[in-house]
């Protein structure tokens, strides 16, 4: 199995895992935000002369469920269903309070954002949608059993209550969001890698090769620097899958990938262009430099006991495309299969039409 693939097998399982998980995750933070959501509600109780009758209820909600919930879960066949049920009944919680705090104005907006925004960083499609159904019956069955009076305005000691859980939850998000960009950075660097490399050899893939040979031409083009594009193919390569099996023929391609890799300087761009060829690019090369990276290569095949076939041409203005320069190595590489194979051919550098 490829890297890749293995690494997205892992990554599903990873996700699998994290799902079940997730009562685990919001275990601890349901303790800590319905502990401080405690304190608010109580100092609400306190400001409308309500403490004695509703306290109880504000212990059994915010100190009590918290672990109830995540019992629930735990002891549940699917504990991420029943984890999101635990979470629609937080939001129920809350309208419950909206409606025993009184519509207290700042308290009640407080436990309401934050409830709902709860919802959202669990990442569950409308989630936070099926949540408000929940929080706004909750809050109009309280409304219609008890009819409370509307106190909209904080006392100081509400305020000041309301504050820790303003704070911390600012700071929670905005180091989640941190967190969440630098993984979501990391990850785009490696997608781009991955889509970059050929999986099998771990050489450039075509395509990213032949922008990086592009660019090269075009330097050449305008900078009058010389360049030079190796093709490069393995000999009597059909015969290794038909008599040892494709399995052979695929551990031959990695070998000679490897071998292409280790024979090339830093700066030169070695890709595979497709079954049993390679290309390589060399940008500010003179034709001996390219001459030794060709005899390199074709000797560090022929250490694993296979051959390769090597035609070379030079970046030259009269190549208006990628496609000329490909299509000249390519009749260089003809020609050394005819002359035998196990070479290095090389076009003569093309004059200058100017
Ligand atoms: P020549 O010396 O003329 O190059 O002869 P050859 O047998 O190497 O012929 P050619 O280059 O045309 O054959 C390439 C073969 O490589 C054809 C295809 O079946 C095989 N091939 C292409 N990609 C892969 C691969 O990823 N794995 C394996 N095992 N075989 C591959
Ligand atoms: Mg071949």
């Amino acid at each position: 199995m490829s890297a890749p693939a293995r690494r997205a097998i892992d990554g599903q399982r990873r996700g699998r895992r994290s799902r079940e998980q997730m009562y685990k995750d919001i275990y601890p933070l349901r303790v800590l935000g319905m502990g401080l959501g405690l304190w608010v509600i109580c100092s609400v109780l306190v400001q409308i002369g309500e403490l004695a009758r509703f306290g109880w209820l504000s212990f059994a909600t915010m100190v009590v469920w918290p672990h109830l919930a995540y019992l629930h879960a735990r002891h549940s066949r699917d504990p991420y269903r029943a984890e999101i049920r635990n979470l629609l009944v937080d939001s129920a919680i809350t309208g419950l309070w909206i409606g025993l705090m009184h519509y207290n104005l700042l308290p009640s907006v407080v436990l309401a954002v934050i409830t709902t925004h709860d919802k959202f960083s669990t990442g569950i499609k409308r989630l936070w949608l099926y949540s408000l159904p929940g929080m706004v019956g909750a809050a109009l069955l309280v409304t219609l059993l008890l009819r409370p009076q509307p106190v909209w305005e904080s006392s100081l000691p509400v305020i000041i209550a309301t504050l820790p859980v303003i704070a911390l939850h600012s700071l929670a998000v905005g180091y989640a969001s941190y967190r969440l960009i630098r993984t979501v950075a990391r990850q785009n660097l490696e997608l781009k890698e991955l889509r970059q490399r050929d999986a099998q050899t771990g050489l450039y893939a075509r395509a990213h090769w032949q922008e990086q040979a592009q660019a090269v031409l075009e330097g050449a083009r305008h900078n009058d620097r010389p360049a030079w594009l190796l093709m490069i193919d393995i000999d009597h390569f059909k015969p290794i899958n038909d008599v040892h099996g494709h399995t052979a023929g695929d551990e031959a391609i990695r070998a000679v990938g490897a071998a292409i890799a280790e024979a090339v300087r830093e700066g030169d761009c070695a890709g595979r262009y497709g079954g049993d060829e390679f290309a390589v690019v060399c940008a500010d090369t003179d034709e001996a430099q390219a001459q030794a990276i060709a005899q390199r290569i074709r000797e560090r095949i022929a250490a694993l006991r296979l051959t390769g076939s090597i035609g070379m041409a030079h970046a030259s203005p009269l190549h208006i495309t990628l496609r000329d320069w490909l299509n000249e190595a390519d009749s260089a590489l003809y020609r050394a299969k005819h002359e035998g194979r196990n070479q290095v051919a090389s076009t003569a550098p093309l004059p200058n039409p100017a």
